[in-house]
């Protein structure tokens, strides 16, 4: 099973939750880039092989997902999990929660019970935020899925359908160490001292999507009325429908101008590097480039893929300029911190690749 990798368009914080998890709304997209997941019916017991992830076998997420599903089984099963892993691992592409996605999926298929998709999708939501979303992308009526709306956890997903939007061209570059999701939010924490985050453009209260929109876009159900008397999805943050907008409209000069992510301030703050990498990405000629999740990835929105070479191009020229003059050292790092490969997708494929020395 291909299971693709997703990046964060779009990512506002809200505020921080009782219960301790952050109230997300974000766009993603599965690209290109993807994981091949493998998954075999044995008499019991679960394997799980995925070479370049460190620590034991147990602690993957597909290993967890495995676990979780073996009680639905009514006999006593078993299941053997390969994984080979094109997904960063800590890049915020989230691959650990597509690699768990893909363990469920073939559950549904081992299983064959309809019945069973809601046990599955409950089992989604435990085993983390990331994991419903890339389930989602395989219940779907025509089975392609080209973004996600996320609320709550980032939990609550609406898919926008393929039909409905243009092709992406994104240059990802990766980088040569992860970031900790966990350690982003507690600096997300700090800099922000628990109070609810009110970025200057959130002064409205929603982004207005009309009421043909709640059903044919994001399909979240849960209409309001803003001050003017308009029905809207109740999205807190208007960044977000920019950004539907210019995916629709596959206008990538709005898209460059629109991405955002609110983890951007407390993760460039421990790893300069990667605000380094954002800004030469954009200098590169890149209509807009954005962290993705917690990073360590950075993309860069290109309008086609000829100009996905030339910014690559002209990315690593400026790059290994920089690297001369010496970037600041991330103290939170050991090694020297830089960009490992830059990669051109589209939302399906990888369409080039060049390693960084
Ligand atoms: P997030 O989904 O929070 O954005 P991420 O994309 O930054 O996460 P992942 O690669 O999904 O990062 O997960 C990285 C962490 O999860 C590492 O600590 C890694 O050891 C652990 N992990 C567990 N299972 C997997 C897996 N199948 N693939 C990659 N990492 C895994």
């Amino acid at each position: 099973m291909r299971v693709r990798g997703k990046v964060n368009l779009g990512l506002g914080i809200l505020a921080k939750r009782p219960d301790g998890y952050h109230e997300v709304e974000s766009v993603a997209v599965p690209v290109g880039l993807a994981d091949e997941v493998a998954v075999r019916p044995v008499p019991y017991g679960i394997e799980v092989r995925c070479p370049g992830v460190p620590g034991p076998p147990e602690g993957n997420l597909a290993f967890k997902a495995g676990r979780a599903v073996l009680p639905l089984f009514p006999a006593p099963f078993g299941l053997d999990i390969s994984i080979s892993k094109g997904i960063p691992v800590g890049g915020g592409m989230g691959g650990a929660s597509a690699d768990a996605a893909a363990v469920l999926k073939a559950a549904r298929v081992l299983l064959g019970e309809p019945a069973r998709r809601e046990a599955l999708d409950e089992i989604a939501r435990f085993l983390g935020a990331d994991v419903p979303m890339f389930l989602v992308e395989d219940v779907t009526a025509d089975g392609r899925v080209s973004a996600f709306l996320l609320r709550g956890r980032g939990d609550e997903v609406r898919p926008l359908r393929s039909r409905d939007l243009p092709e992406l061209y994104l240059v990802l570059v990766l980088m040569n160490f992860p970031v900790s999701t966990a350690w982003a939010y507690a600096r997300w924490d700090e800099m922000f001292g628990g109070r609810p985050y009110c970025h200057p453009e959130q002064r409205g209260t929603s982004a207005g999507l009309d009421e043909t929109e709640t059903r044919s876009a994001s399909g979240y159900s849960g209409t309001s009325e803003d001050p003017k008397g308009r029905r809207t999805t109740g999205f807190m943050d208007p960044r977000i429908q920019r950004i539907i907008d210019a995916l629709k409209t596959g206008d990538a000069r709005l898209l460059g101008s629109s991405v955002f992510n609110d983890l951007e301030e407390p993760v460039f703050a421990g790893f300069p590097v990667i605000r380094e990498v954002k800004h030469a990405l954009c200098r590169a000629g890149a209509l807009g480039a954005v962290m993705t999740g917690s990073g360590s990835t950075v993309i860069g929105i290109v309008a086609d893929p000829l100009h996905g070479l030339e910014v690559c191009r002209e990315f690593r020229r400026i790059w290994a300029e920089e690297s001369c003059c010496g970037l600041e050292k991330s103290s939170l790092l050991t090694g020297r911190p830089s960009v490992k490969e830059l990669v051109l997708v589209d939302r399906s494929r990888v369409l080039g690749r060049c390693k960084i020395s």
